[in-house]
């Protein structure tokens, strides 16, 4: 039988690097297409094949691929050198833009990744509050580092490891709660007073798309006033996808501390943690909390963040992509409709997911009982016809302003068509 170009590489691959990928969602069965290029909504794999992408790398590409001002942006700040080790103006720049939309950033920190940020605003918070919990929701993800890999242990608050290698110590001042339940929060934080505070999605992103129900990142705001517990928003998703001001902007809660990453360095490795200043104030050299990174703040990735900042800032870019958004969540969900088959679609702004099996999903709990082995069927099927989703049943479609009339057509038929063969079965 022909093997495919990216059948021979991902074998290669597999042989040389754990799985036969750089992070482990990448991968499915039977391998891993390798991708070649990717211009607007469309990836090109290494045999010529062709996608309408719809994972586009897990949110950074809001302006699709190798948008023509993004790639100017970086072309001319390589010309001026890539990394210097010192300030540098595109940083200026960036953080100036930050710190001027973001309801929350008085002060801003650039770092490199959005695991870095998160890892950085955590020991900040513990730092500023000179407590050890941290809260954080049940499915809610904030990167790979020890605080945050943790699993709901059974019948009780307290994480226990999620992966090995992390020491159970590591996660024992972890807790977890379930989002769009201020209650089991408020109850934690009574109980406990070394609660140093809450990091969480506000739009859950991690366990596919979750809204917040009406009111309820209000009540954890008030919540965490009344205990004196900081309220980070782990906007790394929702950073500048929901609008010029973010989550926080679109809910009008904002929060003590923000983290962003993926739109941030505008299909570059980026991320930050910003917040109130009396809390800035306390990372190094300014004050005792230690933060520091090689290529924090890279000049290249802060170009290309910039100009996709700047870019979706103009005039009825956000509300033309949700208004292409809903309508495509809106023709998929009659699909289910019209073919009797049990699921839905949850969309916010520029953001979709398609759940098998269940009516809704208000939280982690929800969301896990999705029927995951139909999603990797549509996953296949979809691929098979030319649309490339996340591979997981936990992740988010995500649109860009590259999406056109076309691509959307595209999806919504072949989701039809997969829905009637789930049909006939
Ligand atoms: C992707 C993601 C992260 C981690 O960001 P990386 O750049 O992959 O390290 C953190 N938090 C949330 C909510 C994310 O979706």
């Amino acid at each position: 039988m022909h093997r495919s170009n990216s059948q021979e590489e991902a074998e290669i691959l597999r042989k040389i690097t754990p799985g036969g990928v750089s992070s482990p969602v990448r991968a499915f069965d039977p391998y891993p297409v390798v991708m070649e290029s990717g211009k607007g909504c469309i990836i090109t794999d290494i045999d010529g094949n062709e996608y309408v992408d719809l994972c586009m790398a897990y949110g950074p590409l809001i302006a699709g691929h190798s948008h023509p001002r993004v790639a100017k942006a970086v072309r001319d700040q390589t010309k001026r050198g890539s990394v210097f080790g010192a300030p540098s103006h595109p940083e200026t720049k960036l953080i100036e833009k930050i710190t001027s939309t973001v309801p929350s950033a008085e002060m801003c920190r650039l770092a490199v990744s959005g695991t870095e940020a998160t890892m950085h605003a955590i020991r900040l918070a513990r730092g500023y509050t000179k407590k050890n919990g941290i809260v954080k929701l049940n499915g809610g993800f904030h990167g790979a580092h020890n605080t945050v890999l943790v699993a709901a242990g059974s019948g009780s608050v307290n994480g226990t490891p999620s992966s090995l290698g992390v020491p159970p110590e590591d996660v024992r001042n972890t807790y977890l709660v379930e989002y769009n339940d201020p209650g089991m929060f408020e109850s934690l934080l009574d109980k406990n007073e070394d609660i140093a505070g809450i990091i969480m999605e506000p739009v859950m992103g991690n366990v596919g798309v979750v809204p917040p129900k009406k009111g309820y990142l209000q009540e954890m705001r008030k919540i965490t006033k009344e205990h004196n517990a900081l309220l980070i928003f782990d906007e790394v998703i929702t950073g500048f996808r929901l609008g010029k001001t973010s989550a926080q902007g679109l809910f009008g809660v904002t929060p003590d501390m923000t983290t962003m990453g993926k739109i941030l360095g505008g299909g570059y490795p980026a991320g930050a943690f910003m917040g109130r200043s009396d809390i800035l104030s306390m990372v190094a050299p300014a004050g005792p909390v230690y933060a520091a990174g090689t290529f924090a703040g890279n000049p290249i990735s802060a170009a290309a963040g910039l100009e996709t900042i700047e870019l979706m800032a103009e005039k009825g870019r956000y509300d033309e992509l949700e208004k292409r958004t809903s309508d495509l969540a809106a023709r998929m969900r009659d699909s289910f409709e019209d073919n009797q088959v049990k699921g839905c679609v949850q969309n916010i702004g520029s953001m979709f997911s398609v759940f098998f099996g269940i009516d809704e999903a208000t939280c982690g709990a929800d969301a896990s009982k999705t029927d995951k082995a139909r999603y990797m069927e549509m996953f296949r099927f979809m691929l098979d016809h030319g649309v490339y989703l996340p591979p997981g049943p936990l992740e988010v479609d995500f649109m860009s302003i590259a999406h056109d009339d076309e691509a959307c057509d595209k999806i919504a038929r072949t989701f039809d068509k997969f829905l009637k063969k789930v049909k006939k079965e």
